[in-house]
């Protein structure tokens, strides 16, 4: 299968097949690239790990309420999946999970624009179809790839969620009340450059076009994430969680851990190590040692 110029220019979904895109997905990775996303090695998309949190977190600020974290529900991810989903799906998924009484494994599931760019720069040396950035049905927020596809689908189907044929491990969330969130995958993306480049500003037009200046602008992107990050106005919660939180806040929490006399590398990824030192310096501050860094910790910390 292959997308032709028109699939592009009226936006339409590109089915990939999955199975093949999990694999990129599964390759073990140490963390973000540091350089641009154009150099990072092809290989794991957990490479631009870092800039796609600063990508999800954007995209969280400009639909508040809408497109969720389901990382609390009875699911096991894999290593690049960001578990999210609009919040009607998130709901219907809870249902489904409810119902069989297991816990759901999911490869894939949001996946960002940095991680698509990535795929769609290799696209050549692979045998599958990769769609360009805001293209790929992994770019809804309606999407998830899940283990043993046949044995959910009694669970999953009547709550909307339903099995994309051709594609094994791939189910879409086709219930009411959701919204295509494509345009502004790829306009959180336009923000954050141009909060970085205010001498050189894209359009905000949440358009992804071959050669045009939001793919430039994301190639020349640091792989580990902007200077300027979306939560250093408003912080995000953080803790261990699947795939490792990466980033400048991550640093900044090690670091005051840190002048706290607690042992910890200030190395910006959030992993059992931080955790540990967290949870040791909510005991010291009377405070409970759930490992998450909400207000309350990070109060206590400044
Ligand atoms: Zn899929």
């Amino acid at each position: 299968m292959s997308y032709s110029i028109d699939d592009i220019s009226n936006q339409s979904i590109i089915v990939e097949t999955c199975l093949d895109i999990n694999e990129r997905d599964a390759i073990e990775s140490k963390g973000s690239f540091h350089g641009l996303l154009k150099d990072a090695p092809f290989g794991a998309t957990a490479v631009v790990n870092g800039l796609s949190q600063q990508l999800i977190y954007q995209l969280q600020l400009m639909l508040p309420g809408v497109f969720v974290s389901y990382d609390d529900l009875n699911v096991d991810l894999g290593d690049a999946a960001f578990p999210y989903v609009q919040a009607p799906g998130k709901q219907a998924l809870q249902r489904a999970i409810q119902a069989r009484g297991i816990k759901l494994l999911v490869n894939s599931s949001y996946r960002t624009i940095a991680q698509q760019m990535l795929l769609f720069n290799d696209r050549f040396n692979n045998s599958y179809p990769v769609a360009p950035p805001g293209r790929s049905n992994h770019q809804t927020g309606l999407a998830i790839d899940v283990e043993d596809p046949r044995g959910w689908d009694s669970f999953l189907i009547p709550h909307g969620w339903e099995p994309l044929p051709g594609d094994p491990p791939h189910f879409d969330y086709v219930g009411s009340e959701t919204r295509d969130i494509r345009q502004d995958s790829i306009r959180a993306f336009q923000q954050l450059w141009n909060i970085n480049h205010p001498d050189e500003k894209i359009d905000e037009d949440g358009i992804f076009t071959e050669g045009g200046e939001t793919e430039d602008a994301l190639n020349r992107s640091p792989a580990f994430g902007f200077a300027k990050a979306p939560w250093d106005n408003k912080p995000r919660v953080l803790k261990l969680s699947q795939p490792r939180m990466e980033g400048s806040d991550v640093v900044r929490l090690q670091e005051a851990l840190k002048k706290a006399e607690i042992i910890v590398a200030a190395d910006g990824e959030f992993g059992p190590e931080t955790d540990k030192a967290v949870k040791e310096f909510q005991k010291r501050k009377n405070l409970t040692p759930d490992g998450i860094v909400g207000p309350k910790t990070l109060g206590q910390l400044a």
